[in-house]
């Protein structure tokens, strides 16, 4: 009998639009019968040799068969994408309008097989002591030492023994000729440490039963996702914990997403109290070494409990049987780079839906698009309305910095807060403070002329930072020294203006010398580890005050903290932003909930501008759904989120070329059936340059799914890069 021809469909690791296609190659003999879908091969690629993915067999040849070229060899013994990775990389590339061979990357163990970045497993040397009598030349004092060393150890590490005897590697090797020890091969983890906790299985309140109650209920039935719209300090992470030992039961697997990188620690030692060593961490923060043996360990089913931030999401659990979301509103989960710009929330819906596991999204604010699903009855809406121990939702005061300044109070702090913080002196409770802009004061202004000092890339005003007494841009890396002068008019009234992070911490080290203060923002923690110091400088009670941007407000649970103070709590008002009162309303609840976890009832102080916007009124209330109402009311009136999909395109690039680019875009979309009244745009962007570069936009708001229509967009200038953003998170 005849075997059949078959064709494999690569798809080559070349990040291009031109060549994110799929390319026929033909089967060496020696793969026949061998190669299978999601195999990762090496191919000839041009006059290169590239990595690629076997995505499809076909038995017609769709090409001239004098181009037809072979494939090289297997790169690994196993097929890595296993198949609804393979579809869940097929559905990236669709919906979010971006490249086939960027999305199987999300799928691919950490660096390359061929190329750059190569890593593989670690290996060592291992040498154990087989014949301690063999005959030594006189002269071969080091061989000796090392055999006095392997009769104490037995076996030993080569690395270590040559190092203890002062030996080299080519007479560990002639030992080894002679027969007196055995050198073998033997892969060592790269191990994610985390610090043990205890932390023993907590007996349920009445409203966690029935909350896992939900879950196992829809896990073991219609898996509905489930929303958890618990109150901060109520106890979600319990419920997480035994909805997950429940699947490891069943032999299946579990993935557990945070929104920063620094609270993986946390709960890494939470969940390695319980689970021990079947955790495993995936993040970008770990080592490509470390990531690699991470993968290959959960590749292998040697894992039953994924803990990680939003890239996560893609971690291949052989026998999925859960992903959690937590704090699934915050916009650290959308992915702002690359080609496919996801939203990890419904990406995880899309695994769970391809691989039969449950969601859980978890949240105290949970997102608006969430909650919509969730009363549409398309989530399982679960409720948690207390904290646990009857501990009171924080007290939460508005102090009207209008009024402050009336009253003669030039300062950042109101009388109030001053007052809060004076009294932590003596004490071991601790504060938080937030404030959502870092550096020192946050713009330069001249008094003459009112020209305010802008970064000559971009079109953002430069903070100043005293720690290094330069402007900063936030957006590149640009970095000046303060002129004397104003650029413009030459006067010596420059002067500055905003309050930063750098700036709070300097006030209050000043106004309160024995409080010791800590500072988290992406300036302080820029350098690996300097995260977790500072939280443990706090932890520990070594700092009494934390002051910190967005990311104080995120998921810590430290038990002394019984102030919460919160600079300008509506600087994010102002923002030109369809989400800037959801995230205003997020922000503040959330911050507020760090307060009075532990037996202490906590307090809250909130500075604000306008504080009788329903957003600042309903966080005062801890009222989510009323803030819910009246935000979805003005959404559905202005045809937004969640009652349209929201797709930005951008163009960047040279002044002339990029807007020529966005005008073609937009008579293509018209040409194509697109509504006049459905684009906004094309416009220059709000920060309408960047990096050098020109921005213009077009956004489209639309009730159906353009995906496939934004896939044929027209070629432009090749100086202009085209970015489709499909549930964009912000519009500047
Ligand atoms: P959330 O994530 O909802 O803000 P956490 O899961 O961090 O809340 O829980 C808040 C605190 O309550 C934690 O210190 C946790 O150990 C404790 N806790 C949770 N469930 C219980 C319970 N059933 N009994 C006693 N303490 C609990
Ligand atoms: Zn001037
Ligand atoms: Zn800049």
């Amino acid at each position: 009998m005849q075997r059949e021809v078959l064709y494999a469909g690569v798809i080559v690791d070349v990040r291009a639009e031109a060549v994110d296609r799929i390319f026929q190659y033909s089967i060496p003999d020696k793969l026949a019968g061998k190669l299978e879908l999601g195999h990762r091969v090496l191919v000839p690629f041009g006059h290169r040799r590239v990595e690629g993915y076997v995505v499809e067999f076909s038995g017609e040849l769709e090409i001239s068969a004098d181009r037809l070229k072979s494939i090289i060899r297997l790169l690994d013994e196993e097929p890595i994408i296993l198949p609804a990775q393979m579809e869940l990389a097929r559905w990236l590339r669709n919906h979010y309008v971006g490249l086939l061979s960027e999305a199987l990357q999300f799928m691919l163990p950490p660096g390359n097989r061929y190329g750059k970045e190569r890593v593989g497993f670690k290996q060592q040397q291992m040498v154990t002591l087989v014949n301690p009598d063999v005959e030594l030349r006189a002269n071969a004092t080091a061989q000796r030492r090392m055999l006095e060393i392997l009769l104490d150890k037995g076996r030993i590490l080569a690395s270590e023994l040559v190092k203890k005897a002062r030996a080299s590697y080519s007479s560990l090797e002639s030992l080894a000729k002679l027969g007196a020890v055995q050198i073998e091969d033997k892969v060592l983890e790269r191990k994610v440490a985390w610090e043990p906790v205890s932390d023993p299985t907590l007996v349920l309140t009445e409203e966690q039963t029935a909350a896992l109650r939900e879950i196992n209920k829809e896990r073991k039935g219609s898996r509905r996702p489930v929303l958890l719209h618990g109150v901060t300090g109520s106890g979600k992470t319990e419920i997480y914990l035994q909805a997950i030992a429940e699947v490891i039961k069943e032999g299946r697997q579990a993935i557990v997403l945070v929104p920063e990188i620094a609270l993986t620690p946390q709960m890494l030692s939470r969940f390695g109290a319980r689970f021990g060593d079947r955790i495993s961490v995936l993040h970008s923060a770990l080592s490509l070494g470390e990531r690699f043996d991470q993968w290959w360990k959960i590749y292998n089913g040697d894992v039953s409990v994924v803990i990680g931030a939003r890239s996560a999401v893609f971690a291949p659990t052989p026998n999925l049987g859960l992903i959690v979301v937590d704090e699934e509103h915050e916009g650290t989960y959308k992915q702002e780079q690359g080609s496919i710009r996801y939203v990890t929330r419904d990406v995880a819906e899309k695994r769970c839906e391809l691989t039969g596991a449950q969601l859980i999204l978890g949240s105290a604010t949970p997102s608006l698009e969430s909650y919509h699903r969730a009363l549409k009855g398309e989530y399982n809406l679960v409720q948690l309305t207390k904290r646990v121990e009857e501990r009171p939702l924080p007290a939460v005061e508005l102090v009207d910095m209008r009024r402050e300044f009336e009253e003669g109070n030039r300062t950042m702090l109101s009388g109030a807060l001053r007052e809060a913080i004076a009294g932590l002196a003596g004490t071991e409770n601790q504060a938080i403070i937030l404030i959502n802009r870092r550096g020192y004061s946050t713009f330069v202004l001249c008094r003459e002329c009112g020209h305010v000092m802008e970064c000559p890339n971009c079109s953002v005003s430069l903070t100043w930072h005293r720690s290094d007494n330069r402007l900063h841009c936030h957006y590149c890396l640009h970095r000046e020294v303060l002129p004397p002068n104003c650029p413009r008019c030459a006067s010596r009234y420059l002067r500055q203006f905003g309050v930063g992070s750098e700036q709070v911490q300097s006030v209050l080290n000043e106004e309160f010398p024995e409080l010791r203060t800590v500072r988290l923002d992406s300036d302080t923690t820029r350098r690996k580890g300097a995260h977790q110091r500072i939280l443990k400088e706090f932890a520990s009670g070594r700092a009494q005050i934390l002051i910190g941007t967005q990311m104080v407000a995120k998921g810590l649970d430290f038990p002394n903290v019984t102030l919460v103070g919160v600079l300008s709590a509506d600087l994010a008002l102002n923002f030109p932003d369809i989400r800037a009162s959801e995230r205003t309303f997020q922000l503040l609840t959330q911050v507020a909930g760090r307060s009075g976890r532990g037996d202490l009832p906590g307090r809250v102080i909130v500075q604000v501008y306008e504080p009788n916007h329903f957003a600042v009124q309903c966080a005062q209330r801890h009222d989510y759904t009323g803030f819910y109402r009246q935000e979805i009311s003005f959404r559905r009136k202005l045809n937004y989120p969640p009652f349209s999909q929201l797709i930005r395109i951008l163009c960047s690039g040279p002044a002339e070329e990029t807007k020529e680019a966005a005008l073609t875009i937009e008579r293509f979309l018209l040409s194509r059936g697109v509504s006049r009244d459905n684009i906004l745009g094309p416009a220059p962007a709000p920060i309408d340059r960047l990096k050098g570069r020109y921005r213009w936009q077009l956004v489209l708001k639309s009730e159906e799914s353009l995906s496939e229509l934004l896939h044929e967009l027209p070629a432009v200038d090749p100086e202009v890069r085209v970015i489709v953003d499909i549930d964009p998170l912000f519009l500047m």
